[in-house]
């Protein structure tokens, strides 16, 4: 794509790459573990708000959780290939955040955090979890008008569900591999998928 920078085109080592992103991306007073409390309590309030007010729940509307995990993993994969991995007006951010900060820093040979300061090049920024529900929104709604106010709140659970799980999956990809839980055949197995998004050969 002509309108593409190519965020790897400096001429410059990745130790001068990594500390550049690091300066501008991470202000001086951040903590990750702040970050991964926040988004947890936030994910969980809304999906436990939104389980909470279902009222006497037909078989019809749970089972439409898979075709609502569904939508959002087709969301998220609009959203990754598009806007977060080319500029595009309006969303440049979710481009500069992603792709000039994640990717550069992150590469198949540097996909481990060392320090919770790292965090914030890994986790989603505070805003985009308000963000996606506004950006989704017609969706539950339609939800809620054409079927039922328990499939819109079905529809919420489940794509929070579904943003927490993709949080916690991609922090799992960037965990140092020596510690125990970078170790397991799980992580080591989707690792390796994740890893080859970062080769920057490819
Ligand atoms: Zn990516
Ligand atoms: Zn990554």
């Amino acid at each position: 794509m002509s309108d593409t920078v190519d965020p790897f085109a400096r001429d410059e080592t990745r130790a001068a790459a990594r500390a550049r992103v690091a300066a501008a991306a991470i202000p001086r007073g951040y903590s990750g573990a702040l970050h991964v409390v926040y988004f947890n309590a936030l994910a969980l309030t809304v999906i436990g708000y939104a389980v909470a007010g279902l009222d006497r729940p037909r078989a019809f509307e749970v089972a439409l959780a898979p075709l609502f995990v569904v939508f959002a993993n087709a969301f998220e994969w609009w959203i990754h290939r598009g806007p977060m991995h080319h500029p595009v007006k309006g969303l440049r951010e979710l481009y500069d955040r992603h792709t000039l900060s994640h990717h550069v820093y992150f590469t198949d040979r540097d996909m481990e955090i060392e320090s919770a300061r790292e965090l914030k090049l890994v986790l989603f920024p505070p805003f985009a979890l308000p963000f996606f529900i506004v950006l989704t929104s017609p969706l539950p709604i339609a939800a809620g008008l054409l079927i039922s106010a328990n499939a819109a709140r079905i529809f919420f659970a489940s794509a929070i569900g579904y943003y927490l799980v993709y949080e916690w999956m991609h922090l799992l990809h960037h965990l140092p591999k020596a510690s125990w839980i970078g170790r397991t055949l799980f992580v080591t197995a989707a690792r390796d998928h994740h890893t080859r998004h970062h080769d920057r050969a490819s």
